[in-house]
């Protein structure tokens, strides 16, 4: 999958005396801390700094050491200033899993699990109505991206050898779109359209 996940978080301090402080991060791949990391320097960076934080450039293996503490950044203060807050205003790739306030563990969470599941993830979520479900919950139901749930049916038929009993000039004969059909409307599968027009398949 190549869906690219990132967001964009704007630094409220900056952001509620009408001016903008924000960046896109690209979350493909990173962890929370990551994403923090790069969040930081953003409150850093504020115009409107409100907290005092750990100066990220002092080097202190051992109390000693700030003895004699040379650092162009805090001037030897171990503390610089920095803004609190922070919002996620806009996002892509996540198909509407993180929020304004989603924590950077579930955004690297949902990154991680679209990139490996891509949008059937997303669409599972939305019908469990939980954030983030079990992943291995999603794997034991998820039955594929098909064309229609005619072509699963299909499938389905073809590797159970349900029709092998059946003498093969009969076989096409055989109505796959009705047990298609019977198949979604007796609960055991259930299908979600995506965005390209294929369908996500669910067993239940
Ligand atoms: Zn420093």
């Amino acid at each position: 999958m190549s869906d690219d996940t990132r967001i964009y978080v704007a630094v409220l301090a900056d952001y509620n005396n009408g001016e903008m402080h924000g960046a896109w991060i690209d979350c493909d791949g990173k962890s929370a801390e990551d994403i923090q990391d790069e969040v930081n320097v953003l409150l850093r960076t504020s115009k409107h700094p409100n907290v005092m934080v750990d100066c990220p450039d002092c080097d202190i293996q051992h109390p000693s050491d700030l003895d004699n503490l040379e650092c162009d950044t805090c001037n030897g203060t171990t503390k610089v200033s920095s803004a609190e807050e922070w919002a996620i205003h806009d996002h892509e790739g996540f198909y509407g899993l993180v929020g304004e306030s989603t924590s950077f563990a579930d955004v690297a969470k949902a990154a991680e699990l679209i990139a490996e599941h891509g949008e059937a993830y997303a669409l599972y979520t939305g019908h469990c109505g939980v954030d983030l479900p079990d992943p291995d919950d999603f794997r034991d139901h998820y039955s594929g991206e098909w064309e229609s749930v005619e072509k699963y049916a299909e499938d389905y038929i073809d590797n159970s050898g349900m029709l092998d009993s059946m003498p093969e000039n009969l076989r096409n004969y055989f109505d796959c779109a009705a047990f298609a059909r019977d198949m979604v409307l007796g609960g055991d599968i259930y299908k979600i359209e995506m965005s390209n027009g294929n369908v996500a398949i669910f067993s239940n």
